[in-house]
């Protein structure tokens, strides 16, 4: 029977980009996703590289920072491996604080007037923030990373779900799912919003629900990313501009609603009047893997050899080098560069 150093539960972004990593690190690897790889969250996913926002809890700072700035290194390795361009953007973000975070100071933190810096903006006097931020297509990311896998000889289980863990004098052995079982001393949690579908150890994950829209067809769409507490916008290089995105509670379902869409339509318009003009191109909704504090959930358990990496709520593509990185230090038990301590799936131990 085949035998692996690893597997890892889940082929979205978290799972693939971590075997590829524990590759690198000369370990045999083997994904177990029960779908397609990347087609859950990460498929669903804007793409903005938000890691300078006060909305970023204080405890995720140090490590969107670390993850951001690995970013074009991450890219240009994947996009080198598997020859798919993502769409890494570098003109940065236009924010218009929530009210909450705007304090005493300036109206407004531009390098030039608004007009000039993005014209079709509808005019407004709201206080503006520009961010040197980057976004990524996410779809092309995830397919970048499964192709680049593969060419480094990751082993992919697809349409195969991971039913339970097979636990052996106190320790993680494989898994079992519902075709075969796979054997392998290390086993990683990457399964997202259903992370705790997954027994023996509480991992308190929560779908939050994400809907969004595309529209294409402007002749002059914006060049940076636009975030108002109302909506955002995020630029595609081939035209696309997605508008987003809701965020409900409302468990483990995927369908996206007309008004819904509509309403985040005339917010994108009411942002961008040239909006207007475009068509829609298609709607969606994605499942965003929350934990009840709203941090990632990284680290090992109490079971020797099992492991979880997710959590990652609204900031899963931003924090995808950084989990790789530090994920497969621990697992191959190299010196920790960062301090997750903060993470370990323990806070939530009964
Ligand atoms: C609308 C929306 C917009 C977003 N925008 C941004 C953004 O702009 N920037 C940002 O950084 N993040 C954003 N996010 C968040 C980001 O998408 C997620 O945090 C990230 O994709 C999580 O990746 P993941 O690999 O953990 O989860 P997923 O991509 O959901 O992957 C988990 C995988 O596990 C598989 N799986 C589950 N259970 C099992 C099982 N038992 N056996 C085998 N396989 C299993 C699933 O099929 C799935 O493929 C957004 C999310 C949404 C929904």
């Amino acid at each position: 029977m085949k035998t692996w150093d690893v597997i890892i539960v889940g082929g979205g972004i978290i799972g693939l980009s971590l075997s590829i990593a524990l590759r690198k690190r000369g370990a045999r690897v083997l994904v177990v996703e029960r779908g397609e790889p990347g087609r859950e969250a990460s498929y669903a996913a804007a793409g903005m590289l938000a890691d300078c926002t006060a909305e970023t809890p204080e405890a995720l700072q140090p490590l969107a920072i670390a993850s951001a700035r690995m970013y074009p290194e991450f890219v240009h390795e994947l996009q080198d491996e598997s020859g798919i361009d993502v769409d890494l953007r570098e003109d940065g973000t236009i924010l218009f604080p929530r009210p909450e975070h705007v304090h005493e100071g300036p109206k407004s933190l531009l390098p030039a007037p608004l007009s000039e810096l993005e014209p079709g903006l509808a005019t407004s006097n709201r206080m503006a923030v520009y961010l040197r931020e980057r976004s990524v297509d996410p779809r092309a990311l995830v397919s970048a990373a499964l192709k680049a896998a593969k060419h480094r000889e990751v082993d992919i289980a697809s349409g195969t779900e991971v039913l339970s863990l097979l636990i052996s004098h106190g320790r993680v052995g494989g898994v079992s799912t519902d075709k075969t079982s796979y054997a392998a001393p290390v086993v990683v949690n990457c399964a997202g919003a259903w992370a705790g579908q997954l027994e023996l150890v509480k991992i308190p994950t929560r779908p939050v629900k994400g809907q969004m829209l595309s529209v294409v067809g402007l002749a002059h769409g914006p060049r940076h990313v636009i975030r108002a507490p109302e909506a955002y916008l995020v630029p595609r290089s081939d035209g696309r501009i997605l508008i987003g995105a809701t965020v409900e509670e409302a468990g483990f379902d995927k369908r996206t609603d007309a008004a819904t869409i509509h309403g985040l339509h005339q917010a994108g318009i009411q942002l961008f009047p040239a909006l207007r003009e475009g068509r829609m191109l298609e709607a969606w909704a994605g499942l965003r893997p929350a934990s009840p504090d709203n941090l990632p959930i990284l680290g090992a358990t109490h079971i020797d050899g099992y492991f979880v990496a997710t959590g990652h709520f609204r900031d899963g593509i931003l924090l995808t080098p950084i989990t790789a990185h530090v994920m497969s230090q621990l697992i191959t038990r190299q010196h920790l560069e960062y301090d997750i301590s903060a993470f370990s799936p323990a806070r939530f131990a009964l």
